[in-house]
């Protein structure tokens, strides 16, 4: 690769997606907007990228962020992909989102920069192009969220206010999200092109996904059923730290699952309070599709619609095929439960392995569903042992199960205080609750006072410290007549 000089404000752009052919995507710029103005931005990634922060932090930054100037090097385009949204197939593509390119960080890294909100684009069909600020802070907020707790996951740079409202349930402030990703490539970009591209297409975006994702499994004898196990493996282990820590994603269509294994398009996403696996908290999800226990069989079965965009390509013979994908597939749930074991031994204090620790695990969820325990509090309580004040500590169910985990805790070598270690190193003091963010939003949105705001990025910065701010933070909300609910709002 040739020598790149950096710009002033550190942009140091490549452009690999826009030399696929150009099925992929449609070249175009943002449409500016009345009045950029910053109104958050991640100066800690921003210095990662490589980015210089003080000049971005200007208006210069603001007037980037809101794509009303392109920076040096990049080379704005729509990305098109499909994808079954609850179950149905259909055409979709960046309808409010422009991929800038991709920065190059000193260590050489690559990431997608997105603006999302840009304005309309080929691909926008009914809606407006734009996005407005009450979602793209909660995206900010729970990606970064997300980020700190060590789960993959697209993050936030900045947020800009556009000075136009646009109008959705209510009138509200109009913005533009600057998202980073290690690519935006989806299963529904494979879905296009199985559905819309020649085979060569199709072989050029598996050859582009194997490079910047999996560079390692290019010299396999079959590489097209290595970038499938790649993909089911990162799939497998994502969701499994989704599971762990009481995440929902709201809307799992095939179009918001990523080639990379990261977490994308935070809609009507949020975090489980009470344990229940049936938890959805999205309006538009009425049956339940997305629930908080079904999100692993999804993912299975959108890994599923991704193997099948892949036939052509792993094997001449169309049965052969089928049969190298079932076959792979088939490894999705072991690798899964592997995972999520693994997790939940760790939570529970656990370091090694016996036969019996599933079922210890399942004893204690299927206690906190009886008693409406909350998920991430009741980790806490077992972790600095304050097993007071709620149903379930008290019921005698529980001090039985507990003399079992006790027991447990004895047959491996770890100490007391080494266990102990183990459960604070898994089981964040802080999530962003529902009603920490709601509340971060109004003042954001209503009062155009980021502190609150500010405050809680803070305390979710570090989930695993347990520091005494922290737990101002812990409590769940109270509870109401109405159940949390999260909208697309797009
Ligand atoms: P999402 O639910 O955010 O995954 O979006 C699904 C599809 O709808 C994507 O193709 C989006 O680009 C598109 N979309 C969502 N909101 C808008 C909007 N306000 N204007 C245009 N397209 C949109
Ligand atoms: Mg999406």
């Amino acid at each position: 690769m040739t020598e790149k000089t950096y710009t002033k404000t550190g942009w140091n752009f490549d452009n690999s997606y826009a030399r696929l052919p150009g099925l992929f995507y449609t070249h175009l710029s943002p449409t500016p907007v009345q009045s950029p103005k910053l109104v958050i931005f991640n100066s800690m990634l921003a210095a990662s990228l490589g980015l210089n922060v003080q000049e971005l932090q200007s208006q210069a930054g603001a007037e980037v962020f809101a794509g009303n100037q392109i920076p040096e090097g990049a080379l704005p385009l729509a990305q098109a992909y499909a994808g079954h949204q609850f179950g149905h197939f259909t055409m979709l593509g960046d309808g409010r989102a422009l991929l800038l390119g991709e920065q190059v960080n000193p260590q050489g890294k690559r990431f997608d920069i997105q603006l999302k909100g840009s304005g309309p684009t080929p691909y926008s069909r009914q809606g407006d192009g734009r996005a407005a600020l009450g979602p793209m802070l909660r995206e900010y907020i729970i990606s970064e969220a997300m980020a700190a707790l060590g789960i993959p996951t697209t993050r936030s740079l900045a947020v800009v206010t556009t000075g136009k409202p646009v109008f959705r349930e209510t009138v509200q402030p109009g913005a533009v999200l600057t998202r980073v990703a290690d690519s935006h490539l989806r299963v529904g970009t494979f879905q296009y092109a199985a559905q819309w591209g020649t085979t060569e297409e199709l072989r050029a975006l598996a050859d582009y996904a194997l490079q910047r994702h999996f560079p390692d499994v290019r010299l396999d004898r079959n590489r097209y059923l290595a970038l499938l196990q790649a993909v089911i493996k990162h799939q497998a282990a994502l969701i499994a730290r989704w599971q762990l820590v009481g995440f929902i994603h709201g809307v799992m269509n095939t179009d918001n699952m990523t080639i990379s294994g990261e977490t994308i398009d935070y809609g009507p996403c949020a975090f489980m309070d009470t344990y229940d696996p049936a938890t959805v908290f999205s309006s538009i999800d009425r049956k339940g599709r997305y629930a908080y226990g079904n999100q692993p069989y999804i993912a299975g079965w959108n890994l599923t619609r991704f193997a099948e965009t892949l036939l052509p390509l792993l094997h001449d013979n169309e049965e052969q095929a089928v049969q190298l994908a079932q076959d792979e597939l088939a490894h999705f749930g072991d690798w899964y439960q592997e995972q999520w074991l693994m997790g939940m031994r760790a939570k529970l204090g656990i370091a090694n392995q016996e036969e019996q620790d599933k079922a210890l695990i399942q004893d204690l969820l299927g206690m906190m569903m009886k008693y409406g325990a909350d998920y991430t509090n009741t980790f806490l309580a077992l972790t600095f042992e304050q097993q007071t004040d709620t149903v379930l500590f008290g019921h005698p169910e529980f001090a039985e199960w507990y003399e079992a985990w006790q027991a447990r805790l004895k047959r491996q070598p770890q100490t007391q205080a080494g266990a102990q270690q183990l459960m604070k190193d898994s089981n964040p003091a802080i999530i962003p609750r529902n009603h920490q963010v709601e509340a971060a939003l109004e003042s954001a949105v209503q009062k155009e006072d980021y502190c609150v705001l500010e405050r809680l990025l803070a305390v979710l910065a570090k989930p695993y410290a347990h520091s005494p701010e922290q737990q101002a933070y812990a409590a769940p909300s109270e509870p109401s007549e109405q159940p949390y609910r999260t909208f697309c709002g797009t």
